[in-house]
């Protein structure tokens, strides 16, 4: 008889876990690093930094460095970014081609393996199955991903389908290793070789060097625009909008507005903002004869704005929720008439009534504007036609501040029937942490239109 299958599963021993959450030890520390990442991001960077101590830097090949840095910069922010991960533009084969190249010059990877990780990283961000989630510290989310080695059980699944049928994207993946090893440091060293002798110039300063700095510049894209800046569009998870970042990754650093409309090919949309990829892709467009760059998709204005409007209501709405607006009408005591002239002086108190809502003005009389005696003189009293212009038409002010007075309602009081009739439900609209909306000019206390003058006198 075969034995009953438990359907308990049984728990992995730790030593047979994934090396990733096994603890570090003396023993196994070295086989939690991820080592051919490592000499790319941090061994062979610094082997560059080093030689620069020994090698002179000519003014060409600074110049040649300097461009080149953008021109690989570009291949990751145009290339690898915006038109493979999140195709916000279509480009012709010739352009296709040196972004596969420079997006290799750039040393992160094939465009195959980053633009699936970062697929992940939008559809998952700030979870465990972000690859690069910013929740678990800014050197995790910078670095450490690639140093470390990760359980691939824990990463994200996503569609690259597409990217399988751009031939260039096919090779570069399949020769990957050559590819990089070419366009990362013997090309630049070929130019500068070649071109006016440096050779050896060449291959630290527009090799090594500069693969280090547009390394470090790429990866500021997940660690700093997901810590400093902005959120205009949407504060409920990291991406964050800075010019520092910006200034860092070639306009990247719009990363709150990015993360809301990804499969748009600006990342900022104000004139004034750096946004030099963006400028790149649209000049490529504009080219005469042979534009290289088609389709730059946009989100509509009204789309992006509703989401930056909802985004200020909600900063409104915290802000509102921090004020006295007084007790909500529905959480105060309903007083007959009697209880009210029986309430309303001695023990602290000096009840008014206003609009069929019953405040308590003791505190106050001695500070009101128009003297005391004139408010003495109400206590008791009905007081909504002398509140509201019969003596003297208070302002918005003077209804905010009398909110907060607000003691009770009373029943069947002719004023209550008048703000029901005027559709004060209508007036207390809710915010989103169900509070009354109170606009100036709308308090419940104000009935009907100011009288004129004429009328006062
Ligand atoms: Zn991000
Ligand atoms: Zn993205």
């Amino acid at each position: 008889m075969a034995a009953p299958t438990s359907v308990v599963a049984t728990p992995i021993p730790p030593n047979e876990q994934h090396i990733s959450n096994q603890p570090f030890t003396l023993h196994n520390w070295y086989k939690k690093i991820n080592w051919l990442n490592t000499t790319l991001v941090i061994l062979i960077p610094a082997y560059g930094l080093y030689l620069t101590r020994h090698t002179p830097l000519t003014r060409p090949t600074l110049l040649w460095s300097i461009l080149y840095y953008f021109m690989t910069a570009f291949g990751i922010t145009g290339g690898y970014h915006r038109l493979w991960s999140h195709r916000c533009y279509s480009a012709r084969f010739p352009l296709r081609l040196f972004l596969a190249f420079t997006g290799a010059g750039a040393i992160q990877g094939s465009i195959r393996w980053w633009s699936s990780g970062h697929r992940a990283h939008h559809r998952w961000t700030d979870t465990a199955r972000d690859p690069y989630s910013a929740m678990r510290g800014i050197f995790f989310s910078h670095l450490g991903w690639m140093v470390f080695k990760e359980d691939p059980k824990l990463k994200g699944r996503t569609d690259i389908s597409d990217l399988d049928s751009d031939p260039i994207v096919v090779f570069q993946h399949k020769h990957y290793g050559m590819c990089l090893l070419f366009a990362a440091w013997i090309f630049p060293m070929l130019v500068a070789g070649i071109g006016w002798g440096d050779w050896w110039g060449g291959l630290v300063y527009a090799g090594l060097v500069r693969g280090c700095l547009v390394q470090q510049a790429t990866f500021c894209v997940n660690s700093l625009a997901h810590w400093i800046g902005e959120q205009p569009f949407d504060d409920r998870r990291t991406p964050r909008d800075h010019l520092l970042t910006a200034l860092v990754t070639m306009g990247e650093g719009y990363h709150n507005f990015h993360h809301e409309f990804p499969s748009d090919y600006r990342n900022a949309i104000q004139w004034y903002q750096y946004d030099p990829t963006k400028w790149l892709i649209y000049l490529l467009s504009a080219l005469p004869l042979f534009p290289q760059t088609s389709d730059l998709k946009t989100f509509r204005s009204n789309e992006i704005e509703k989401g930056r409007l909802q985004q200020q209501q909600k900063a409104i709405d915290a802000k509102r929720s921090s004020l006295d607006w007084g007790s909500p009408l529905s959480q105060l005591p309903v007083l007959s008439w009697d209880e009210f002239l029986r309430q309303a002086s001695g023990d602290g108190a000096a009840l008014v009534l206003i609009a069929g809502v019953i405040h308590n003005i003791g505190a106050f009389v001695a500070e009101h504007p128009g003297g005391k005696a004139l408010i003495k003189s109400v206590v008791g009293k009905d007081a909504t036609a002398l509140f509201n212009g019969g003596v003297y038409e208070h302002s918005n002010a003077a209804h905010n501040l009398l909110s907060t007075m607000r003691v009770g309602v009373l029943r069947g009081g002719q004023e209550v029937e008048v703000w029901k009739k005027n559709g004060a439900g209508n007036r207390l609209a809710k915010d989103v942490k169900g509070q009354a909306v109170i606009r100036a000019g709308e308090q419940i206390m104000r009935v009907g239109a100011p009288m004129n003058a004429a009328v006062v006198a």
